[in-house]
């Protein structure tokens, strides 16, 4: 038996022992960083001319570490040890493979601060979002290894005198796992757990600024009893390997996590049928929010205070789920505004390695200049309330900042930025509040901050997002708990860590028995 699923617990750091386990971790690190690391292809470690760099977006004189960089020709070679792994581990009973999870989720327990520290120098997560991530992928182990027992008997159906129906669950083939950086363990080891467990063998490209972590975590898999080639650790240019396998004709399935444009262009390109390919892609593609918080005239101002900034400044607003967007009632606005700007301005801005740090830098330069360009773009089309400003002399370091009075049709209020900005506008009524708050392409997450029930009521049938929360801020959904994933052109709302996610990369048989 096993016993049931609950979240691994957050760390509480102002526990002395658990702060100086984390910084005894950080310490860990950074006498780590620097080394090199090899793509594994069949279990086989290869290194190549061809490396990534990875560097501390908090220093960038920094290097974490330089990981070998997969060509098509060893994007190919991955796809053949993949298939040859396929045969063996579809065949695995749902049990052992679910055990290989099992196992992992308790090896990465107790490398979990160790995991954290190398997410604080990688990509700049502040002790709290570091400890959040490597919970959630923890939680993705115990989660999918869970749900693989409970479909390995497929599913109840009918039978009669003269038949015995049976209903079961099959696995695809091989897969291709493509991960983005912002949570760069958990995402990357959800969207390579669910699939594997389900007796799929997988390619897994991860997002070219954290590959280190990546690899660490191919460690754990490979401690916890995975045998070579079910998942191989091949990074590489998105534009370069990402569509050559994304294209390839034995590609089955396509679990992608990332921006609207990446995530678009795949779908559309597995769409197509190759030469030799004689089945229908599956895709799981999960993509950008523009998510808001309604403040309601009776919301309670200290909630909603909290609520945005936390949702809109954590990690830097660098989540899909971040808070870009405020739509507060017009009774409230100016008093909210103010309360959100006093908070905004107490937070310490630092590199992440700090117990104090509230927020660390943003992920590279390109980010960095490009959030500096809507800051330019939101001067342009509202009113600067605080911040505006970034430094980007030693880490990529930007002002949480704030915009009032923005058209809801404002580029800033449109466009994901993917930044510490977040543009306010307001309404008369709860049908204004929720018009503008869908107002925008995509679907993922929002919240309602309110004390009136009936509005309540009306925003869960009418605000129209994939996660909505009542009372509290829009992000940090957990594994089991709020199943996450958007609507519109937020994705496909596969809903990571809920129920039948593993469904998403495995066909249902039916056989039928004549007697
Ligand atoms: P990107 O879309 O830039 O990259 C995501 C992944 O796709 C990376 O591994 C990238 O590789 C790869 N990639 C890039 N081009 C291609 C291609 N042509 N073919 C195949 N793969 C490709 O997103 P980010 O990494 O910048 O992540 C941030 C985005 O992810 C935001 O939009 C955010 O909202 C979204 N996101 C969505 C979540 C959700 O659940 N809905 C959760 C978390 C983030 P490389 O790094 O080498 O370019």
């Amino acid at each position: 038996m096993v016993v049931p699923y609950t979240h691994e617990p957050f760390t509480d750091f102002t526990v002395k022992e658990n702060k100086q386990a984390i910084e005894e971790a950080i310490q860990y690190v950074k006498g780590q960083l620097g080394k090199d690391y090899p793509l594994i292809i069949g279990g086989e470690r290869i290194t190549t001319e061809d490396k990534i760099t990875s560097y501390n977006p908090a220093n960038h004189s920094e290097i974490i570490g330089t990981v070998s960089k997969a060509n098509q020709d060893l994007a190919e070679q991955a796809m053949e040890k993949a298939q040859e792994a396929f045969k063996t581990w579809s065949r695995w009973t749902p049990e052992a493979r679910a055990n290989v999870l099992f196992r992992a989720a308790a090896i990465s327990r107790r490398r979990k601060h160790e995991f954290s520290a190398w997410m604080v120098y990688e990509i700049g997560k502040p002790w709290k979002e570091a400890d959040a991530d490597s919970a959630e992928a923890i939680d993705f182990l115990e989660f999918y290894a869970r749900q693989m027992l409970e479909y390995k008997d497929g599913a109840e159906i009918n039978s009669r005198p003269i038949e015995h129906n049976a209903f079961t669950y099959l696995p695809l083939g091989v897969g291709v796992t493509v991960s983005p950086w912002n949570l760069p363990f958990a995402i990357m080891a959800g969207t390579t757990v669910g699939p594997m467990v389900a007796g799929n063998t997988i390619l897994l490209k991860p997002a070219s600024l954290t590959p280190v972590i990546t690899y660490k975590f191919m460690e754990v898999l490979e401690e916890a009893g995975m045998p070579k080639g079910v998942v191989n650790f091949i990074p590489g240019s998105g534009s370069d390997i990402g569509d050559y396998l994304v294209e390839h004709p034995k590609t089955r399935f396509i679990n992608f996590t990332g921006s609207k444009e990446v995530g678009t262009s795949i779908y559309e390109k597995a769409a197509k049928i190759q030469p030799g390919q004689n089945f229908l892609k599956k895709t799981a593609i999960e993509m950008g929010g523009k998510d808001t918080i309604i403040v309601d005239r009776e919301g309670n101002l200290d909630i909603a205070t909290d609520a945005i900034v936390q949702s809109a400044f954590g990690f830097s607003g660098q989540k899909c789920s971040a808070c870009s967007r405020v739509v507060a009632h017009a009774d409230v606005y100016e008093e909210l505004i103010e309360r959100v700007k006093a908070k905004t301005e107490e937070l310490t801005i630092d590199a992440p390695q700090h117990a104090s740090t509230y927020m660390g830098p943003v992920c590279e330069e390109s980010a960095f200049d490009k959030i500096l360009e809507y800051i330019e773009i939101g001067k342009s089309e509202a009113t600067l309330v605080t911040g505006g400003t970034g430094d980007k002399s030693e880490g990529y370091f930007v002002k949480p900042t704030i915009f009032k009075d923005a058209d809801p049709n404002a580029r800033i209020m449109q466009e994901e930025i993917f930044g510490p900005v977040v543009a306010f506008t307001k309404a008369n009524d709860i049908d204004e509040l929720i018009d503008i708050a869908n107002n925008t392409d995509y679907g993922l997450t929002g919240a309602i901050i309110s004390d009136n029930r009936d509005h309540l009521e009306k925003a869960r049938h009418e605000f129209h997002v994939g996660n909505l929360y009542f009372n509290r801020g829009c992000t940090a959904a957990i594994v089991g708990y709020q199943p996450f994933g958007g609507f519109k052109m937020s994705g496909t709302d596969t809903k990571a860590g809920g129920p039948g996610y593993i469904l998403h990369f495995m066909e249902p048989k039916t056989v039928c028995d004549q007697f």
